[in-house]
C-alpha cells in the first residue's frame, strides 16, 4: 500500500513537474531600464527565466528612454523594444524632430509596436489637444510603418476611444494595463483591441475588475507586469518584476476557471500573434 501510494506521489509530482516546466509566459510590458533596477538587473532576468517568463517587451516612454528599451533588447536574449513618447512626457515633443527620430528608432530590428502613447488626465502633464496631438502623430507613424500601437490611458477612455474609433488602426491596438467597467471592454473589443491584464486584477478587494475579466475572451488577452509597478498580490506596494507575471495568467486561469496551462499557452500564442513574432521559446537577438 505504502509503495502504491508513494508512486502515485511520485507519478504526480513527474506530471506537475513536467507542466511547470512546459509552461511559458510572456511579459508584454516591463521597464526593466528604470533605474529601480540598477543594483539587480541580471539576477532579475535570472529569476524571471526561472519562473518560465521566457520573453518580454521593454517599453519607452520618450527617445532617449526608447533608445534604451532598443539597446536592451539588443543585448539581452528574448526581448523586444517598444519606442513612443508617453503621455505624461509632451516635453519630449519640445525638440522639432522627436517625431523623426521615433520613425528612425521604430525602423530598428527588434521594435515590435509604437508605444505607449494615449492620454493621461490624472496626471495632465499637458492640455487635451497637445496629448491629442502627440498621440496621433504616433498612430500616423506606427501606420506607415505597419506596426501595432500600445496604449496608455488612464482618466481618458472616453478620449482614448474617440480617437481608436476615428483612426482605425490596422495593425493592431494594445491596452496596456487594461483597467476599467464591462461597457468599457466591450467598446475596446469591438475596435478589434487585445485587452493587457496586469497586477491589479490580482487584488482580492478589486471584485468589478474580476467581474468584468470572467467576462473577457481568452484571445483577446494578453499579460503584462508594467514593472516596477503596479506589483500584483501577495507582492503589491514593492517593486514589481517580470518574474511575477505568471501570477497575473494564474489570477486569469481561477477567473475562468480554466486550467493554467491552457490560458498560459492562449496568452503565449496571442503575444506572439500580436507582435508578429515567431512562436520558438528561444530566439536569439538582433532578429
Ligand atoms: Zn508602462
Amino acid at each position: 500500500m505504502g509503495t502504491i501510494i508513494h508512486l502515485l506521489i511520485t507519478v504526480y509530482q513527474s506530471t506537475t513537474h513536467m507542466t511547470t516546466r512546459d509552461v511559458c509566459f510572456f511579459d508584454t510590458h516591463s521597464h526593466l531600464n528604470s533605474t529601480q533596477f540598477d543594483d539587480d538587473r541580471s539576477l532579475v532576468l535570472m529569476r524571471m527565466k526561472a519562473q518560465g517568463v521566457a520573453k518580454f517587451c521593454e517599453i519607452g516612454y520618450d527617445v532617449p528612454s526608447s533608445q534604451r528599451a532598443i539597446q536592451l533588447a539588443h543585448t539581452t536574449p528574448n526581448c523586444w523594444a517598444v519606442v513612443g513618447v508617453q503621455p505624461n512626457h509632451p516635453e519630449a515633443a519640445d525638440d522639432p524632430t522627436w517625431l523623426d527620430q521615433l520613425h528612425e528608432l521604430a525602423q530598428q530590428p527588434r521594435v515590435v509596436a509604437i508605444g505607449e502613447i494615449g492620454f493621461d488626465h490624472y496626471h495632465r502633464k499637458a492640455p487635451v489637444a497637445v496629448q491629442e496631438t502627440l498621440f496621433r502623430s504616433q498612430i500616423a507613424l506606427a501606420n506607415t510603418l505597419k506596426l501595432p500601437i500600445v496604449i496608455h490611458t488612464r482618466d481618458a477612455h472616453a478620449d482614448t476611444l474617440r480617437v481608436l474609433r476615428d483612426v482605425r488602426h490596422a495593425y493592431g491596438v494594445v491596452m496596456h494595463s487594461f483597467a476599467g467597467d464591462m461597457a468599457y471592454a466591450e467598446a475596446c473589443l469591438d475596435l478589434g483591441c487585445m485587452l493587457s491584464l496586469s497586477g491589479p486584477i490580482t487584488f482580492r478587494n478589486n471584485q468589478q475588475m474580476h467581474e468584468v475579466v470572467r467576462t473577457l475572451p481568452l484571445d483577446r488577452l494578453l499579460i503584462e507586469t508594467d514593472s516596477p509597478y503596479l506589483a500584483p498580490h501577495p507582492h503589491r506596494g514593492t517593486r514589481n518584476e517580470p518574474t511575477y507575471v505568471p501570477l497575473i495568467a494564474h489570477q486569469i486561469a481561477n477567473l475562468h476557471q480554466l486550467p493554467i496551462n491552457d490560458v498560459a499557452s492562449a496568452l503565449w500564442h496571442n503575444a506572439h500573434v500580436c507582435f508578429d513574432l515567431e512562436e520558438t521559446h528561444d530566439t536569439p537577438t538582433h532578429t
